[in-house]
């Protein structure tokens, strides 16, 4: 009766604090669980592509990069970036000349953000590239077989292949190539020259 009476006054704080440890003990699980959740989203799949593009926005823009066309060397291609184009447009590019269905490929890592025929370019591509560049693949003869928007590239993914699409038509086959930082368009050649 006593010790009943004992456990009864004890009772009420054993099983409180009990709780709480348990309480405390599930929080913590409940953090884990959430914070490998989040872990194994970040390095999956399911997060690649934000995870990218947010990588892509601190990346620095890169200062050599390969030349986009199978078996073009830097040093054969014209410095035209700039040259007047009609009366009133400036060539925001260079011009790489090939085989039409010569390999096109992405210069750098990237997020392609577009994949369309339109205009001058005609069926081009843009990629999304380190420091928010934007690089502007035109005159395809063809895309790349299942390329689409939101597709992640590395430097010599395969974009399409050399041609005379848009307001090249008739004329020799070549990709324009252009890279658009936050001030507008660069000469790339600078680049493709500092390549290996
Ligand atoms: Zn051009």
């Amino acid at each position: 009766m006593t010790a009943s009476a004992g456990y009864g006054h004890a009772g009420p704080r054993g099983p409180t604090r009990a709780r709480r440890l348990a309480r405390i003990a599930w929080r913590l699980l409940l953090l884990a669980t959430v914070a490998f959740v989040a872990l194994w989203a970040w390095r999956h799949s399911v997060l690649e592509r934000p995870r990218l593009l947010w990588e892509l926005s601190r990346m620095p823009a890169p200062q050599a990069q390969p030349v986009p066309v199978d078996g073009v060397r830097a040093s054969q291609i014209a410095a035209t970036f700039g040259a007047p184009r009609g009366s009133d447009r400036r060539h925001e590019g260079v011009d790489i000349f090939a085989p039409r269905g010569t390999a096109v490929r992405s210069t750098t890592r990237g997020v392609v953000v577009a994949v369309r025929d339109r205009g001058l370019g005609g069926r081009q591509v843009w990629v999304l590239g380190p420091a928010g560049e934007r690089h502007y693949y035109a005159h395809l003869e063809a895309w790349s077989p299942g390329l689409a928007v939101g597709d992640v590239v590395q430097p010599g993914t395969p974009l399409g292949t050399v041609g005379d699409s848009g307001n090249a038509r008739g004329t020799p086959p070549h990709l324009h190539y252009g890279i658009y930082g936050a001030d507008g368009a660069l000469d790339p050649l600078p680049r493709l020259r500092a390549a290996p």
